[in-house]
């Protein structure tokens, strides 16, 4: 019951998406501190307004320069013109766009070193994994193409994948994170990386550890 309850809650948040009403507040900073979004970014305007920096994602996102205008905050009258459901559909292109613009952004100096920041917050979570004694892991896709797999957590030391703790995390496409960013982040930062978990699990009865068949 009590999640149902809190489902709705997140319904709500979510279709609120014009978030940027408060004058204070961007597009990007509202979307990065929705429920379930703590792994993304906050993507430079800059990095965004260079054109070189979109090239090729104006063909994959639909409403593509009613999205661009949305995320960059950008007063436009679209809204008026458009149907309800014309509005809803540039704010879901818009959420696609700037998971595509991160995707590339954490590649660049600044946006590994924004999610640096998180990582030393453990905003991307822990490993399950008893043996790993905690360690914080790193976002990763299975995939670079949109669509075909969400989102997981990479952890260093067992070198192994797992499923974000949180479902609202769980739901998020792993192409906004893709498969290259937790190596490239470790071979930036070699220092974090840590020894390779050498305490594996061992399965006993009465004590004695298990033949193999
Ligand atoms: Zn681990």
């Amino acid at each position: 019951m009590v999640c149902v309850a809190e489902e709705s809650e997140t319904d709500s948040e979510e279709s609120d998406v014009s978030g940027s009403d408060e004058d204070d507040t961007s597009w990007i900073s509202w979307f990065c501190n929705l429920r379930g979004n703590e792994f993304f970014c906050e993507v430079d305007d800059d990095y965004i307004q260079d054109d070189f920096n979109l090239c090729g994602l104006s063909s994959q996102v639909p409403y593509f320069d009613y999205a661009l205008d949305l995320i960059l905050d950008v007063e436009s009258s679209h809204a008026d013109m458009f149907t309800e459901e014309q509005n809803e559909l540039v704010e879901s292109a818009a959420e696609m766009l700037y998971g595509l613009i991160h995707v590339r952004y954490i590649l660049t100096t600044k946006g590994i070193s924004a999610m640096l920041e998180k990582y030393k917050n453990y905003d991307f979570g822990r490993c399950p994994r008893v043996y790993c004694s905690g360690q914080p892991c790193l976002p990763v896709g299975q995939s670079d193409i949109p669509r075909s797999s969400t989102v997981k957590i990479y952890c260093p030391k067992c070198e192994d994948i797992h499923y974000p703790r949180s479902k609202y995390q769980g739901n998020i496409d792993g192409a906004y994170f893709g498969t290259t960013f937790p190596h490239l982040f470790l071979m930036t930062y070699g220092h974090l990386k840590p020894q390779k978990a050498s305490q594996s699990y061992v399965p006993r009865v009465f004590g004695y550890k298990l033949h193999k068949p």
